[in-house]
């Protein structure tokens, strides 16, 4: 079958402002996943060499970024966000058809960007530091908020633009510079808002692309001396190892991971909504987000209703190329996350757990050149069962039923992660008490698992992460360090803790 080649780019890693391709000369393929013979870019494959370059060239852009008043440095972000507003739409196709997700949703991911830009441009002028009294006489103490350096960044390909933004938009209004390495399926999307920062008139060397492996690229990055922070999105397999060598580095290192993320169905709730927030939160972005739900634990006394509700309309939903109106979801990213789905179909099967629709690759003309899984619905499912434990990160969801209100607790509770959950019910003394008690960075009342917005800390806790969290002004926490400056101005030596005055 003939590669459509006529809008395949050939892309280079960004150093010190300049395009450059890979020591190696090797490169990788950026391929559809709902269309595998569209090429859609061919992108450097690059070594420990490349990220030399990378770093050396952010440590020199650090010397000059970090003098850039922070009001002047926001500026740029503040264009940024709207040029990313006037390319929306093209970046939301671009990255549809790198990634799969639906149209409406890449939208979504864009816009992400779009909000962190104005966001963190706003904290350009905030960046709040504390004057506080000193315990001595004509002395004057504060505390600033100082830039780290260059900072490392490592990206997933499920919110290939958005993810990006979060790491590269507060790094660099802080006054850090940056050499970011995207996933190899969705590197596009990274490129496509770094464009939009250099449109915007971002300095050389402030922001730098590596593509590649996280083996070639990733881990030296983690590695090189002279990368004084990092940040990884990724699976937590991946973040223990990350974490650990940065630890051998003494660097600051956010890591925000896996999800098995809950939602709770209490007897008293609004089923229908209930169903529509499950189908969203389960099989949107094909099951593959952080926070996708993953698990629903329903009361019994409803489940019967609800799990019939909520499977007659799994069925009906429209599987597709995310680029066609009215397709609600598309492919899976790549044939190994098929994979993964298809294997976890058969050990939850092997569990015990009741296949109810789904459980395997699609079949048929309209899917045989891409990546498509049937949404997949086991009941029965046990809190002991694997499907019931471990991120499947596909369109894969285990009903659980519990009998009381502490029982969904226990299971929502009971598993490794702790990023996200939910609970749908009209009692406010539970909704209040589940805010309280449900062990995850983030909680919905009556909503689904999924939907953060910027502005909020985003992030979980257990092996979901090492406590810190991205969004909002805590943002600033990682990509920034604290410097505490006293002023003595009484013209003579005081000595804090001795001289007392008197
Ligand atoms: P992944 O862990 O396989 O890869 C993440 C990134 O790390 C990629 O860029 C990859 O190339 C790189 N990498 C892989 N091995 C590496 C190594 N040894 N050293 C350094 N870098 C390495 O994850 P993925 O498949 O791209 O994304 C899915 C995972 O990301 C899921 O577990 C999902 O829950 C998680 N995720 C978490 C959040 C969050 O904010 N908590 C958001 C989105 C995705």
């Amino acid at each position: 079958m003939a590669i459509a080649k006529s809008t395949t780019r050939n892309f280079k890693n960004l150093i010190g402002g300049k395009w450059v391709s890979a020591h190696s000369r090797k490169t990788f393929e950026n391929r559809n996943p709902a269309k595998n013979r569209d090429l859609v870019g061919i992108f450097p494959s690059s070594d420990t060499r490349d990220v030399s370059d990378a770093v050396a060239a952010a440590k020199e852009a650090f010397k000059t970024w970090r003098l850039v008043p922070a009001p002047k440095r926001a500026e740029i972000l503040f264009r940024a966000g709207g040029i990313l507003t006037e390319r929306k739409e093209q970046y939301a196709r671009d990255m549809t058809r790198e990634m799969g997700k639906v149209l409406e949703e890449t939208r979504g991911d864009v816009q992400e960007a779009i909000d962190t830009a104005f966001y963190m441009a706003g904290e350009g002028r905030r960046m709040f530091g504390n004057t506080t009294p000193s315990e001595l006489q004509n002395k004057f103490a504060m505390s600033v908020r100082m830039p780290v350096g260059v900072c490392g960044m490592i990206t997933p390909w499920n919110f290939p633009m958005a993810i990006p933004s979060w790491k590269l938009l507060p790094a660099i209004v802080c006054g850090n510079t940056c050499v970011i390495k995207p996933a190899q399926a969705t590197p596009l999307s990274t490129y496509n808002l770094v464009q939009a920062l250099l449109d915007a008139g971002l300095p050389a060397g402030v922001v730098n692309i590596v593509s590649g492996s996280g083996s070639q690229v990733g881990m030296p990055i983690v590695e090189h001396p002279d990368v004084t922070a990092i940040s990884l999105t990724g699976s937590s397999e991946v973040g223990r190892a990350v974490g650990m060598a940065a630890a051998a580095g003494f660097k600051p290192c956010s890591l925000e991971l896996g999800g098995k993320n809950a939602m709770i169905v209490m007897d008293d709730a609004n089923l229908d909504l209930a169903v529509e927030g499950a189908l969203w939160g389960a099989f949107g972005t094909t099951g593959q987000r952080c926070t996708a739900t993953s698990r629903i634990l329903i009361h019994k006394k409803i489940a019967r209703r609800f799990t019939e509700q909520l499977v007659e309309r799994a069925r009906k939903l429209r599987i597709g190329n995310g680029l066609e109106k009215g397709v609600q979801v598309g492919p899976q990213v790549s044939q190994q996350q098929v994979e993964t789905s298809a294997m976890y179909v058969k050990v939850a099967i092997d569990e015990g757990a009741k296949l109810l629709t789904g459980g395997k690759r699609l079949q048929g003309k309209a899917y045989a050149d891409g990546y498509f899984f049937a949404p997949t619905i086991f009941g029965g499912v046990k809190p002991s069962m694997r499907i019931a434990r471990e991120e499947v990160f596909g369109p894969v969801l285990s009903l659980l039923e519990f009998d009381n209100f502490e029982h969904a607790l226990a299971i929502a509770n009971d598993v490794d992660y702790g990023l996200s959950a939910a609970i749908y019910t009209r009692d406010v003394n539970q909704a209040y008490r589940a805010m309280r008690d449900i062990d995850t960075g983030i909680v919905y009342i009556n909503a689904p698992t999924i939907g953060a917005e910027v502005h909020l800390p985003f992030g979980g806790v257990k092996q979901t992460g090492n406590g810190h969290r991205e969004g909002g002004s805590g943002a600033l926490d990682f990509y920034t360090t604290w410097k505490s400056v006293y002023v003595d101005y009484s013209d003579r030596l005081q000595r804090a803790q001795i001289d007392t005055g008197e």
